[in-house]
């Protein structure tokens, strides 16, 4: 699935952007290494890292903000590496949105049109459509500085989408929202851009945020495109173990290959794990809080694995119950939905964690 970064997905046609062997240095700092990407016309990708990992470097690059110091960009086929931002066809979409505070919406969002001399009455018909694709009609002679952080990020968005770039690159567009209103938005983005068509580009450090708004994710770490896939494929089949702990919850447990279908745990019992590393590499098998099960030790199921430990403690979440077992060697937690019956062990209480082989993952150290 790794190798070419899950690029393959994208093969059978022109990628709306392709990367290959980009790198950006600023004078020591390596802030994008290497990285081959292709994104697909109509797609919705998220870049999703820590801070400092080089999402907004590499889309920077993609809008002709900054130039790459090695490799390939194009954009629907062409080169488009060292084009001046205003000849791709693409718009960004900023966090602050860089609106004008004194103008009024239907200004800010003619503005561009206007400065390419576009004429007056399809400047009028265009940021009448852009307007409605964004919901804000009747707000049209608003001065920006009048709305609400929503409204403003729909001006933002209108902005660009006036001007009909065949990618739209969105950095962080949400992050200035409370988060009932950037869960709004993550769905109305959503939609927007199922409407449109078009390609977006989606900066974010939130995984929450790219899991539910993204057709295919591609997680940075340190300059590095560590995996690509959908949001699915990143987090059942996280490649390593960062990826495994920055997409949701998770347990990693310490352990050793013995050969393609057996890993070592680090108390020393074997147990079955499916892993092409190779003998001897160091690697954490990767359980899901909700995918772990939780029994008395003498009640494990024979196709299950298990270790066992005691319930240090159980975490109310309303919907959810986490409980957390401890061993001498690793500490993990299961997560069961809030329902009456079942298996309810007591704070202290020795249990066993287990799971089936489909509930487990093998990465990389
Ligand atoms: P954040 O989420 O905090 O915005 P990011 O993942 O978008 O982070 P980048 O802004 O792409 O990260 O930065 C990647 C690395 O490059 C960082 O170490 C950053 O300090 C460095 N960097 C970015 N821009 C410059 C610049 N103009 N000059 C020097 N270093 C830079």
């Amino acid at each position: 699935m790794m190798g070419d970064g899950g690029n393959d997905q994208v093969s059978d046609q022109v990628a709306a952007v392709e990367l290959t062997a980009i790198t950006k240095r600023f004078g020591s700092v390596v802030a994008v290494d290497n990285v081959d990407l292709k994104i697909a016309d109509g797609e919705f990708f998220a870049l999703l890292g820590p801070s400092g990992c080089g999402k907004t470097t590499t889309l920077r690059m993609i809008a002709g903000l900054e130039l790459p110091s090695e490799g390939s960009l194009k954009i629907f086929g062409d080169e488009a590496g060292t084009l001046p931002p205003n000849k791709r066809p693409v718009n960004t979409v900023f966090q602050d949105y860089a609106l004008f505070p004194h103008m009024t919406v239907e200004v800010n969002v003619a503005f561009g049109l206007k400065m390419q001399r576009v004429p007056k009455v399809e400047i009028a018909d265009r940021v009448g459509e852009a307007i409605s694709l964004v919901r804000l009609e009747g707000l049209e002679q608003r001065r920006s500085q009048q709305l609400s952080g929503g409204q403003r990020q729909r001006v933002a968005l209108a902005r660009a989408l006036v001007n009909r770039p065949k990618v739209l690159l969105l950095d962080e567009p949400l992050g200035a929202l409370d988060l009932k209103l950037r869960q709004e938005m993550q769905g109305e983005l959503k939609a927007l851009q199922r409407e449109v068509g078009i390609t977006f580009v989606f900066v974010t450090h939130d995984q929450e945020e790219a899991l539910t708004m993204a057709d295919r994710i591609g997680v940075l770490n340190e300059g590095e495109l560590l995996q690509v896939g959908t949001p699915a494929e990143i987090y059942e089949h996280p490649v390593n173990r960062f990826v495994a702990n920055f997409i949701g919850q998770t347990n990693l447990l310490d352990a050793t290959v013995v050969s393609n279908d057996t890993v070592c745990l680090a108390n020393g019992v074997h147990i079955p794990g499916k892993s092409d590393l190779g003998v001897g590499s160091r690697v954490a098998v990767c359980l899901r809080p909700e995918r772990a099960e939780m029994q008395r030790p003498d009640e494990v199921p024979a196709d299950h694995q298990s270790v066992v430990g005691r319930l240090e403690s159980v975490t109310y979440l309303g919907n959810a119950l986490v409980y957390t077992v401890v061993l001498d060697w690793a500490r993990l937690e299961v997560r069961r939905e809030n329902q009456p019956g079942g298996y309810r062990p007591y704070v202290g209480e020795e249990v066993a964690v287990s799971w089936t082989l489909d509930a487990i993952s093998v990465v990389r150290a």
